[in-house]
């Protein structure tokens, strides 16, 4: 698989999760299709590092709680699943 169509790939994936969550209340990710997602992104040490906090309440996240992976202006955006989160006002 060439490059180009690996980063087609994986933007692909991430639009099908934003869809996905948007549809409905919660992202439901397997385990195993999220280790293998956070470790196309590169983001598995990351996540397993704690280095990645809820940008709308603060926790830190881990993989026990990650809600939703999303793109905004470039950036990954790793939001909560926490029931307290206000994360339904993402546009
Ligand atoms: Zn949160």
């Amino acid at each position: 698989m060439n490059i180009q169509a690996f980063i087609f790939k994986i933007k692909r994936l991430l639009y099908l999760i934003i869809r996905r969550f948007q549809s409905q209340e919660v992202l439901a990710v397997y385990d195993n299709d999220l280790d293998s997602l956070l470790k196309k992104l590169g983001l598995f040490d990351e996540v397993n590092n704690g280095a990645f906090q809820c940008p709308e309440c603060c926790i830190k996240i881990t993989r026990e709680n990650l809600g939703t992976i999303s793109n905004e202006n470039g950036a990954i955006i790793i939001r909560c699943l926490s029931t307290n989160c206000k994360s339904k006002e993402q546009t």
